[in-house]
């Protein structure tokens, strides 16, 4: 039985993500920024929750585990962390392992950058990818803790992942990355069609998210860093990709 997935605004700009195996009864939240709206969906949808899979240890990760782990004693998931920033956690999980939520199965990631610690969550049979603060639409997370050739390289991971999957990131950023984006590749036809949905999009205060891989790849600036026209329009026309995505990352903070 296919999964069934709820995406709702938690804090000022997250999204709070329900991922439910129907057959089970399992529901797992993917992050928990803030206790409140999640229960509140959980309580919409007559669903209990069972399992947190978290992505990093950032705040607006992580700051409604603890209440909806006293509500509903359900089984907190966490990257590994020697830092142990992350409380309350029940099973530590890496690059290659598979969580089960009920019977729906997730591929864990690892896809640091943004933070050491980062992973992302891949449900390979409903094709749904849980990126949070890697891979947002047409942008990426920014680099707080490791380096623009680790970043890159979990940008990497991520695009190799089929094009009819669908991306479920942690923050309503596209507009934004969107403007940002055009000053990179005005001509970029996939792009400008995703600028003109995504306006649409806001206009009628409705998420941007979830989009498919197969479009990011064509009109997000930051996972084309290898190809030649990106990097020419940066003038970095001999280095490498790496570097590139580095010299995109930066213009992108100051923007
Ligand atoms: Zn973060
Ligand atoms: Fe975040």
């Amino acid at each position: 039985m296919a999964a069934e997935i709820r995406l709702f605004p938690c804090l000022t700009d997250n999204f709070g993500y329900l991922i439910h195996d129907p057959a089970t009864g399992a529901t797992a939240s993917v992050d928990a920024p803030e206790a409140a709206p999640i229960i509140k969906a959980l309580e919409r949808e007559g669903w209990t929750l069972t399992d947190i899979l978290i992505t990093h240890h950032h705040h607006d990760h992580v700051g409604g585990v603890a209440e909806l782990k006293r509500k509903y004693k359900c089984r907190v998931v966490a990257p590994h962390d020697k830092s142990a920033k992350i409380a309350d956690v029940d099973l530590r999980t890496g690059q290659g392992d598979v969580v089960k939520v009920g019977n729906l199965m997730a591929r864990v990631l690892e896809t640091p950058g943004h933070t050491l610690d980062h992973i992302s969550y891949v449900f390979d049979a409903d094709k749904a990818l849980f990126a949070a603060d890697t891979l947002f639409s047409i942008g990426c997370g920014r680099v707080f803790e490791g380096n623009y050739p680790l970043m890159w390289n979990s940008l990497l991971k991520l695009r190799a992942l089929p094009d009819d999957f669908k991306l479920y990131c942690g923050h309503e950023y596209t507009a934004a990355n969107v403007k940002f984006a055009l000053t990179i590749e005005p001509d970029n036809a996939a792009l400008k069609a995703r600028a003109a949905e995504v306006t649409r999009l806001r206009a009628e205060n409705k998420p941007t998210i979830p989009t498919l891989l197969g479009e990011e790849k064509k009109a997000n600036v930051f996972l084309r860093a290898d190809q030649p026209s990106v990097a020419a329009s940066v003038r970095m026309k001999d280095r490498s990709a790496a570097d590139v995505f580095g010299e995109l990352r930066e213009r992108k903070n100051k923007s």
